[in-house]
């Protein structure tokens, strides 16, 4: 039977990608050894980082000023570094539209002010809140926003800009990649890499170089930017396994097309299964149609029970991981970058026969 994972992280990775990883992992090129035997200050593995950064750097688009860094961590620890390195008791305004808006809320008050500038909390995340709401702090330190809301299944279809001054954050964890924006905008972007980019534990920071001279002599130096800048991200012993896995996940994304090509498929992803939502009088999405993720679709059956029912059943058909996160409950398919149109169009076909079954 094809097994389908629609795990919301860690995720798919293309199976190519694992291939490659499995041969290579217990013998590099005509080096003898395995890659994870190799140094990371070596000739096998410095040319793998590099890739890696140019990787990004050609599928993102990125300008001259934007450094890419790979910091141990995930994006949990991004919540911290960021207000650690650039808040310095000043207000940073952070717009709450989910779980990962909040914790990285939280962090950001042990290093100053938090202006939430909106929030969607009373509704359960369900949407977005508008730009024209939004109560933004004049001179802030920083603007946060999350693109991609995992747990939820919101999205920002058009990407917002910060006052000008302001520099503009994004946790893009879940949706890095996933589609053509404007990155020259943002001054930071940071994601963990078990969505779309590889293996947890690693996340991938885009920073301006400028930003990264504002943090105070006070931040021990494996806490700050300028470190994993000025030393290549690899002021000590790098996680090169994740930093690998990195280069051949985005590898695979440049032979692809690169991530307009990438966003045409995860378009059509998403289409399909919220034509099939929207459709079905069984099945429905429970988020904003203007605001509807393109990686995380959650939606639910008439009942708890018919939603257990569904997961139990569509996992031995082959359709893994559709339990919604423990916070919202319900379904979720997680659709990123390595799942295949085919993975969709089996899960509508098995909504379909369960939708019959059950009306
Ligand atoms: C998964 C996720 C995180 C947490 O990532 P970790 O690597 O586990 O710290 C943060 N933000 C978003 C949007 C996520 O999807």
């Amino acid at each position: 039977m094809k097994v389908y994972n629609f795990a919301a992280g860690p995720a798919m990775l293309p199976v190519e990608v694992m291939q490659k990883a499995q041969q290579e992992f217990s013998a590099y090129q005509d080096s003898g050894s395995g890659i994870m035997e190799l140094s990371h200050r070596g000739k096998y593995f410095k040319p793998v980082i590099e890739r890696a950064v140019a990787n990004v750097r050609q599928l993102m688009k990125l300008d001259d000023d934007q450094e890419v860094i790979f910091v141990q961590g995930g994006a949990s620890m991004q919540f911290a570094m960021i207000p650690m390195n650039l808040l310095n008791g000043g207000t940073a305004d952070y717009v709450d539209t989910g779980v990962w808006s909040n914790k990285a809320a939280k962090e950001a008050r042990l290093f100053g002010t938090v202006n939430v500038a909106a929030s969607s909390r009373e509704t359960k995340y369900d949407h977005i809140p508008a730009r024209s709401e939004w109560k933004l702090t004049p001179g802030a330190a920083y603007m946060h926003i999350t693109s991609n809301n995992t747990i939820a299944g919101t999205q920002y279809q058009q990407l917002p800009t910060a006052p000008a001054g302001v520099p503009l954050i994004a946790d893009m964890s879940s949706d890095i990649m996933s589609r053509v924006f404007d990155a020259g905008k943002f001054d930071l972007i940071y994601a963990g890499a078990q969505k779309n980019l590889g293996p947890s534990g690693l996340a991938l920071v885009i920073i301006r170089k400028s930003l990264a001279e504002r943090t105070s002599d006070r931040v021990p130096t494996m806490l700050r930017y300028s470190t994993y800048i000025d030393e290549g991200s690899m002021f000590n012993t790098p996680p090169t396994f994740g930093i690998y896995m990195l280069a051949l996940v985005t590898d695979y994304f440049i032979a692809r097309g690169g991530v307009a090509a990438l966003e045409e498929v995860n378009n059509a992803k998403a289409a399909e299964l919220y034509d099939f939502l929207d459709s079905s009088s069984f099945f429905k999405s429970t988020v904003a149609k203007a605001d509807r993720s393109r990686m995380n679709v959650v939606f639910r059956t008439p009942t708890d029970e018919l939603d257990a029912e569904f997961i139990a059943e569509a996992k031995n058909n082959g359709l893994m991981e559709l339990k919604g996160h423990r916070l919202v409950g319900g379904c979720r398919a997680s659709i990123y970058n390595a799942m295949p149109i085919e993975g969709v169009r089996a899960l509508i076909e098995f909504m379909k026969k369960f939708e019959t079954a059950h009306k």
